[in-house]
């Protein structure tokens, strides 16, 4: 971070910004290909997503901020000196980390010149290996966790919930940082005990859809100890929601209200030890965004948690099937040997749909590729309706939505039909 203030990034293209010259101006950084635009330089702490690299490699998914000495690079050509103001927080990817952690700095230097492109030359890997040391050699303890990397997906099943959960309280209970932006750090226990109590929820692919798409019209509206289906739960959708790639969130009751918090995943694309140390160590799972609503506070529909809420809504519009998952038998025996209670995990379907069976007799909500990928909710609209005791209270329900398919695919109006009348008596509960 400049020593003039809070670091920039540009709120066009997403990437952190170098400063050129002096007084300074912002500039992109020289090896990035913009399509030409002028940075739009914004405090990094106003977004949720920045396109950062890691400082050692130049990897594109940094997972882990690291303090050390002060750095600044300064490239002087053609009369003009580009300061690189590497500052004294730097990002490492989960590759260089481990490295780092194991005393290999040589394997961060191969990285870095693979990266970098000069080829092997002595020269280069000494003037590589100077910089880092200027930052290392006055490393100080403790690292902070970077929650604003758009990873890839990861695919996270209904059986893995458990698993998913344990290791996302066990983080919050750990010593590592969390940005301050994020405002939890006070509430990190409380979140982790939370989270111990929480009923667990594995949204299917057809009711992502449809929660992202009513999220996308939510009204205002005041969230109350009745709305969530449980005081404390976590919910995972089938696949990433809303632009900021929201999979997962949780809430908390603290009393006076929620504590909710919403997560994208981490970790797609690594492998061996990097990998395993990252599940380890964070998990599945890094909080992105995090609010404390008091009791009845009301949200907007641009808040950051609408698909949360409106997947609330959907589901106490008794818009889902609710059923259990099958857990892993290896977390069931780990629960066992605890003395836990064995996990429970919830999958939520739009109701009067059948689960898919697989070839192995389980039930994969949402089927398997194919064409469920292409079809769509469409049109349906919030309408405020009584509910409560004597029905004297509103609540908005979502009305009307409907499933788009490819053309060569038949439109399932059944399936509208059926969640919008009273259940009927089928045999569609077997699962
Ligand atoms: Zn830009
Ligand atoms: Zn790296």
């Amino acid at each position: 971070m400049s020593a003039a203030g809070e670091e920039m990034a540009c709120q066009t293209c997403l990437a952190p910004l170098n400063t050129l010259g002096m007084p300074p101006t912002y500039v992109h950084p020289a090896h990035l290909d913009t399509d030409g635009h002028h940075p739009v330089p914004v405090p990094v702490s106003q977004l949720h997503t920045i396109r950062r690299s890691c400082d050692f490699c130049g990897d594109p998914y940094p997972i882990w901020t690291l303090r050390g000495g002060d750095v600044t690079a300064i490239a002087i050509s053609a009369g003009s000196s580009l300061v690189q103001d590497f500052g004294h927080t730097w990002a490492a990817c989960a590759a260089c980390h481990t490295h780092l952690d194991d005393g290999r700095h040589d394997l961060v230097i191969d990285r870095a010149v693979r990266t970098l492109g000069l080829g092997d030359h002595p020269q280069v890997r000494e003037r590589i290996t100077e910089l880092h040391r200027a930052f290392l050699d006055s490393r100080s303890p403790g690292r902070t966790l970077i929650t604003t990397t758009s990873w890839p997906a990861t695919t996270l099943t209904p059986g893995e919930l458990p698993k998913i959960r344990d290791r996302l309280a066990h983080f919050y209970r750990g010593e590592d940082h969390l940005p301050a932006t994020l405002g939890i750090t006070q509430a990190r226990d409380e979140i982790a005990a939370g989270l111990d109590r929480s009923h667990l929820y594995w949204i299917d692919t057809d009711f992502t859809d449809l929660a992202e798409h009513a999220a996308s019209q939510l009204p205002d509206i005041p969230i109350g100890r009745d709305l969530p289906p449980a005081t404390d739960g976590m919910i995972i959708w089938s696949r990433p929601v809303t632009h900021q790639n929201i999979t997962a969130a949780s809430w908390t009751d603290t009393g006076d209200g929620r504590q909710l918090i919403l997560y994208r995943t981490i970790g797609a694309g690594l492998d061996g030890k990097a990998l395993q140390r990252l599940r380890e160590h964070v998990g599945w799972l890094a909080p992105t965004d995090a609010a404390h609503l008091p009791e009845q506070h009301p949200i907007t529909g641009g808040h950051p948690a609408a698909a949360l809420v409106a997947t609330w809504l959907l589901i106490a519009q008794k818009a889902a099937d609710i059923g259990p998952a099958r857990i892993d038998k290896t977390i069931v025996k780990t629960y066992a040997r605890t003395n836990r209670r064995p996990p429970e995990v919830r999958i939520v379907r739009v109701r009067g749909r059948r689960p898919t069976p697989t070839h192995d007799g389980r039930t994969t909500p949402g089927g398997e590729g194919g064409t469920q990928d292409s079809r769509f909710w469409v049109s349906g609209h919030w309408r405020n309706q009584p509910h409560g005791p004597r029905r004297a209270l509103r609540r908005p329900v979502y009305i009307n939505p409907f499933l788009r398919g490819p053309d060569d695919a038949p439109i399932r109006l059944s399936t509208t039909v059926r969640m919008l009348s009273s259940r009927q008596p089928t045999s569609e509960n077997r699962g």
